[in-house]
C-alpha cells in the first residue's frame, strides 16, 4: 500500500513511513493511494473475533508489506491488552435505538487511547529497525497529549514535545499530561488557543532549521496511522448490531474531523452505513461547510467540550480530496488560499461528494447540559459534555426510524466532572487506573505564544 498526499507534490510513501512522517512535504495529509475492498462475506467473517484480532483483520491491507500479519496481530493485542473493558469498545443500550460506543476504556479516559497505544508501538518498531531516533511535536486540545504522553512516555529512540493552550484544559487533562516524570516528555503550555498551538507545530514540521537537526514526528490525527486504528470500531460497533446486513448510522463529536473521517474511510472499504452525524458544539465551521459550503474560521470559543474547540479541522482535507475528484494540484491551491485568508468555500462536487453520507449539527452549551442531565434522568447514563454533543445530535437526527444510531462515547465523565457535576448534581469518580493524579507534582514550561519561542525552546531541548 501506497500513501500519496493531499496536495499532490510530496513523495508516495508506504505505511512505515508515513507513520514516521505525519504532515507531507508538501504541506498536504496523507491517504491511502486507493481503499481497500472487503466484500460482505468478509466482513461477516469477522463478527465475534476479539477485538485485538478484528483490528488486525482492518487494519492489515493499510499496513502492506510494512508488518508481517503475525507482528500486526502481536502489535494490535499488546496495545489493547492495556484497556479496562476485555471487548475494548463496549457498546451500551439506551433505548431501542440509541447506542453508546464507549471508547474511553483505555490509560488516559478518552478515546485518543484507541489509536495512540498502537501508534507507540509503531513508532517503536519502526525506529528500532532503522535505528534513528524520533522527535514527536504534538499540540492538544487535552486528550491527544495525555494520550500520546502515556503510548511514549519511557520508550527507546522517541521524544515528546506537547503544546497546550494555557487554562484551556480540565485539570484531570493537564494532570495527566504535567505529572508524568519520563525524561523523554516534554510539556508546554502557551498563551493562546487549540488553533495556535496547532499552526505553531505546522510551522516546526516545515521549518528547516529544525527538520535539518531533528526528525520530526506527528502523533495527531494528520498522523495516518491513528484515523487507521479509528477505523476497526466502527466495524466493531456494526458487526455487533447486525453488520453488514443492518445500516447504523454513528454520531461523532466532531473537533479536527479525524474521528469520523474513520467513519467514513469504514464506509468506503465496503461497510454498509447509513450515515455520519458530524456534531459540533458553537465552534461550528464543520456545521457551516456540510450545511452551506461555507468554511470559514472564526475565533474559537471555549466550552465545556475542550476537545471539540477548533475551528481548523485539519482532517477535513482529507475528505475534500477524497470526495472533490482526489486532484492534489487543485486541493493545493484551494488550501493555501485558505490558509492566507481563514475563508472559503466548497466546490459543488465537494458538498455533493459529501452530502451522500454526511450530516451535522451544531449544539450549543445550554444544549449539551440538558443532555448529559437527559442521558441520566432517563437512562440513568452519566456522560461526559463531548459524548453529550454527540447523544443530542443522535437524538435529533433526520433518519428513518429503524435505523439504529450509535454515539461515540469519546471520553469518561471524569474527565470532565466539573460540567458532569453542574448539569447533574453527580461528581463522577476517577477510575482506579488513572492512580493518584491529583497527589502528583506537576511539571511544564509556559511560554509565549510566539512561534520563535516555541522553536527555541525545541531546538535547546532535543536530544
Ligand atoms: C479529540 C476529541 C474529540 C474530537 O475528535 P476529532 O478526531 O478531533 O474530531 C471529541 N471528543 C473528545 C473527548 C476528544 O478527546
Amino acid at each position: 500500500m501506497k500513501y500519496v498526499s493531499t496536495r499532490g507534490s510530496a513523495p508516495a510513501l508506504d505505511f512505515a513511513e508515513v507513520t514516521l512522517a505525519g504532515l507531507a512535504s508538501d504541506g498536504g495529509l496523507y491517504v491511502p493511494e486507493s481503499w481497500p475492498q472487503l466484500g460482505m462475506d468478509e466482513i461477516r467473517d469477522m463478527r465475534g473475533l476479539p477485538y485485538a484480532e478484528l483490528a488486525a483483520r482492518v487494519m492489515a491491507p493499510f499496513v502492506g508489506d510494512s508488518l508481517t500479519p503475525d507482528r500486526l496481530r502481536e502489535l494490535t493485542g499488546e496495545a489493547y491488552s492495556r484497556f479496562a473493558h476485555t471487548a475494548v469498545t463496549p457498546l451500551v443500550q439506551l433505548d431501542e435505538r440509541q447506542w453508546l460506543l464507549e471508547l474511553f476504556h483505555g490509560p488516559t479516559l478518552a478515546f485518543k487511547d484507541v489509536a495512540l497505544q498502537l501508534l507507540g508501538l509503531l513508532f517503536e518498531e519502526f525506529l528500532a529497525r532503522e535505528d534513528s531516533r524520533l522527535t514527536i511535536v504534538g499540540a492538544t486540545s487535552g486528550d491527544t497529549g495525555s494520550a500520546a504522553i502515556d503510548a511514549v512516555a519511557g520508550r527507546d529512540n522517541v521524544e515528546i514535545f506537547m503544546l497546550h493552550p494555557k487554562g484551556r484544559v480540565s485539570d484531570v487533562q493537564r494532570r495527566q499530561m504535567t505529572t508524568v516524570r519520563a525524561p523523554n516528555v516534554h510539556n508546554i503550555a502557551i498563551e493562546g488557543s487549540f488553533d495556535d498551538a496547532q499552526a505553531m507545530v505546522k510551522r516546526i514540521f516545515a521549518d528547516e532549521s529544525v527538520t535539518a537537526r531533528h526528525r520530526i514526528g506527528a502523533v495527531n490525527s494528520i498522523n495516518w496511522a491513528r484515523l487507521m486504528a479509528q477505523v476497526v470500531y466502527y466495524f466493531a460497533a456494526s458487526l455487533q448490531l447486525g453488520g453488514p446486513d443492518r445500516k447504523l448510522a454513528f454520531s461523532v463529536p466532531t473537533g479536527n474531523f479525524g474521528d469520523v473521517f474513520a467513519g467514513h474511510v469504514a464506509a468506503r472499504m465496503g461497510l454498509p452505513i447509513e450515515r455520519l452525524i458530524v456534531a459540533t458544539n458553537v465552534n461550528d465551521i464543520l456545521h457551516r461547510a456540510l450545511s452551506n459550503g461555507d468554511y470559514s474560521a472564526g475565533n474559537v470559543t471555549p466550552t465545556g467540550a475542550p476537545s471539540m474547540d477548533i475551528q481548523v479541522s485539519s482532517n477535513f482535507e482529507r475528505l475534500l480530496f477524497d470526495v472533490g475528484g482526489r486532484d492534489g494540484v487543485a486541493l493545493g491551491d484551494q488550501m493555501r488560499g485558505f490558509e492566507g485568508s481563514r475563508a472559503m468555500m466548497l466546490s459543488n462536487a465537494q458538498r455533493e461528494g459529501a452530502a451522500g453520507l454526511f450530516a451535522s449539527a451544531r449544539v450549543d452549551e445550554d444544549e449539551t447540559a440538558a443532555s448529559i442531565r437527559y442521558a441520566y434522568e432517563n437512562w440513568g447514563e452519566i456522560i461526559d459534555p463531548h459524548t453529550a454533543i454527540g447523544l443530542h445530535a443522535a437524538r435529533h437526527a433526520d433518519l428513518a426510524p429503524q435505523v439504529p444510531v450509535v454515539t461515540l462515547a469519546t471520553a469518561h465523565p471524569a474527565k470532565f466532572r466539573d460540567a458532569v457535576e453542574r448539569a447533574t448534581g453527580i461528581r463522577p469518580p476517577l477510575p482506579n487506573r488513572v492512580g493518584d493524579l491529583f497527589a502528583r507534582e506537576e511539571a511544564y514550561t509556559e511560554l509565549s505564544g510566539t512561534y520563535e519561542a516555541v522553536r527555541d525552546h525545541i531546538l535547546e531541548h532535543a536530544a
